[in-house]
């Protein structure tokens, strides 16, 4: 896990740095935007892969190993597996199709997580739940964490029977979330604001959606959820004012089936996370999902062109920063 002892140098910050200090930084910031702008316009998301792995390095020089809250989007191709770590806790949500297993545990290793608070399943989908038998194996959770669904939307798959065998082997504390349900992972406070009760028909709609507070930011964490869960979300008298959030991961892979404009206008993200596969068959992220996030930020990473995404936080600057692994081929 990360080491908590040494305090951040935060010279070397670069356009990811919310805050620059100098007059300089600011006037990179400036130059970054107007390209960031113009990549836009353009259709491209990010700076190119070379200028991507020269700030993937900076920034873990920098603050990645002293950043107390991290979020790591792990490229898992057409699927989602996310690791939380929050002042050393670990929360792994969703483990990806079955055949992903391998490339979660090495991520998981090569952050040095060796064991998991809670494992999170937002919904019981092969491209969320695959791997979760090969991961629980080997990671032993504290806590099983899962939505509450009605018997009509249960799955009758193999690999939701080797999802249940995997909970069941680990002998976790095992939890059906719904609305109103919270918890903590270090100083993270985690809402559940998804799924209200147990009406929805697919199981995308069931799934469970988590707010995260730490310190000053908010992450928003939203499975495969679709318009219909975040109108359920909006008109809940309970989210009023809490929705806005640093850090969203867009719901379904980026899909036009999510993250609608209603929703999206009270997250108003400064930062997005897309997870899905190269050249995937549903066409996701859609081209009209990805124009309503850029309405409120640039900051829109895809896993699918830009690998493992890293999102942090550093209490100690209360800076949020975003990078990205590279694609390996
Ligand atoms: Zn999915």
């Amino acid at each position: 896990m990360a080491s908590q002892n040494r305090k951040p140098d935060i010279s070397n910050s670069n356009q990811f740095n919310k805050e620059p200090k100098t007059k300089n930084k600011i006037i990179y910031a400036i130059l970054v935007t107007i390209l960031s702008a113009i990549a836009l316009i353009t259709g491209r998301y990010s700076v190119s892969e070379s200028e991507e792995n020269q700030t993937t390095q900076q920034d873990q020089a920098v603050t990645l190993a002293d950043a107390e809250f991290q979020v790591h989007v792990i490229d898992v191709g057409q699927g989602d597996s996310i690791l939380i770590c929050a002042d050393g806790e670990t929360m792994l949500i969703d483990a990806a199709e079955s055949k992903s297993g391998t490339k979660i545990l090495d991520y998981l290793a090569s952050r040095n997580v060796t064991q998991l608070d809670y494992a999170a399943a937002t919904h019981m989908h092969a491209d969320h739940i695959g791997s979760f038998s090969k991961v629980l194996e080997q990671i032993r959770p504290a806590h099983v964490i899962e939505p509450i669904f009605s018997d009509s939307v249960t799955p009758t798959t193999k690999t939701y029977e080797k999802y249940l065998d995997a909970v069941e082997a680990t002998g976790a504390e095992y939890t059906a979330m719904q609305a109103g349900d919270s918890f903590t992972l270090g100083n993270a406070q985690i809402t559940v604001l998804a799924p209200v009760d147990e009406s929805a028909k697919d199981l995308n709609n069931t799934s469970l959606v988590f707010r995260i507070q730490y310190d000053d930011i908010v992450c928003l964490f939203t499975g495969d959820m679709e318009v219909q869960e975040e109108k359920t979300i909006l008109e809940n008298p309970e989210n009023q004012g809490l929705l806005k959030a640093t850090f969203l991961k867009a719901g379904h892979h980026g899909s036009d089936t999510s993250s609608s404009e209603d929703f999206l206008a009270q997250v108003q993200p400064e930062y997005v996370a897309v997870s899905c596969g190269v050249n995937n068959k549903y066409g996701h992220p859609a081209q009209s999902t990805l124009d309503h996030l850029a309405v409120w930020t640039d900051q829109i990473y895809i896993t699918a062109q830009q690998g493992d995404i890293v999102f942090y936080y550093d209490k100690d600057t209360k800076s949020s920063h975003i990078m990205a692994s590279g694609k390996e081929s």
